[in-house]
């Protein structure tokens, strides 16, 4: 590599131009990029140091980026960093910080007032528990039913408050006052991260499989921000693993009797497995026989066990 090019500022000309762009998420959150460090040139630079190539043509750089993202060569993608200033409410901000490997500095309400605005939510987006599963919802509360919520949400939301204001005018302290905020109230944090890390989360954090609040988050960062700042690793990363479909050993076996038509002896190998196990004559629920329903039918296959 030319001494030069590994001096210049690599810069990200799309993201450049929304710096400090405010996008809004849920009613009064938002994400923004205070700065950042690389884009996808950074990754082809650090991926090609080992034998001093220098930066090649845009198409050869695309199938490196695609080439390392494919095969998990992880660490030219941790040359990319970047900071996002975020406004979340407190419940998705407890989600969002299991995320150990960003560097993280929250609003403080020990040392300032709590922000003053808490999540509400619309008569018509009540959500149901699902049935399916239990960490999940299904359907939404009719928005008729779902305005009583919306009202009763409103009253503890001004209780909290209230009760938090005569608290702080009576002297006591920032650090106890605010012990019984609720956890819908808005917080704020700078959050730093490398593109590598920050492909980990989107992973988990875009999957229809994490809660819709910090999925909006997640689909604005990567949708919005990944996609200006690094385009090319953003486009592999969808191609590699966000839409991608993982096959296990035991699905690979029951694929291979069906693309050679043997129905039966599919069938035989989920009973093996036990996902085909019964009580008093039912078939019992089994997750991963699920999960194979459902690759299957992606695959187009029509699946020789029900769902
Ligand atoms: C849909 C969904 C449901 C969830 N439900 C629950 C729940 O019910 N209860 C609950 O407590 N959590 C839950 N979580 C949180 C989850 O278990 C993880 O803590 C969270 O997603 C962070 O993932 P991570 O550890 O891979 O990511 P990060 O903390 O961002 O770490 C990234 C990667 O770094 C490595 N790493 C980081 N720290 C360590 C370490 N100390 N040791 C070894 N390797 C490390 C790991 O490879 C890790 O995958 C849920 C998450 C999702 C997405």
């Amino acid at each position: 590599m030319d001494d030069q090019s590994a001096l210049d500022r690599i810069k990200a000309p799309e993201l450049e131009r929304v710096l400090g762009h405010t996008w809004r998420v849920l009613d009064d959150g938002f994400v923004r990029v205070v700065d950042y460090l690389g884009s996808d040139q950074a990754i082809v630079q650090a991926a090609r140091v080992s034998y001093g190539a220098g930066t090649k043509a845009v198409h050869e750089d695309t199938g490196l980026i695609r080439y390392l993202m494919r095969h998990r060569h992880t660490t030219p993608f941790e040359m990319c960093e970047i900071k996002l200033h975020v406004r979340v409410p407190m419940d998705t901000w407890r989600q969002w910080i299991r995320h150990r490997t960003a560097s993280t500095n929250e609003y403080s309400t020990r040392y300032s007032i709590a922000i003053d605005q808490a999540a509400r939510t619309d008569p018509g987006a009540w959500r149901l528990q699902s049935s399916r599963n239990r960490q999940g919802s299904a359907g939404v509360l009719p928005a008729e039913v779902g305005g009583r919520f919306t009202e009763r949400e409103a009253e503890l939301q001004a209780l909290a408050r209230n009760v938090y204001e005569e608290r702080l005018a009576a002297g006591i302290a920032r650090e106890q006052a605010r012990k019984d905020l609720p956890l819908s109230t808005y917080t704020e944090a700078y959050w730093k991260i490398d593109l590598y890390n920050l492909l980990h989360f989107l992973g988990l954090r875009m999957d229809e499989h994490a809660q819709a609040e910090i999925r909006a988050y997640a689909t604005v960062i990567g949708n919005e921000i990944v996609r200006r700042w690094c385009p090319i690793a953003w486009q592999a990363f969808k191609d590699y693993h966000l839409n991608s479909l993982t096959l296990s050993a035991l699905e690979i076996q029951v694929i291979r009797r069906l693309s050679g038509g043997d129905r039966d002896g599919a069938r035989r190998l989920a009973e093996e497995f036990g996902w085909l196990a019964t009580r008093d004559g039912k078939l019992r629920r089994n997750r991963e026989r699920a999960e194979a329903w459902r690759k299957l039918r992606d695959l187009g296959i029509d699946p020789p066990w029900p769902e």
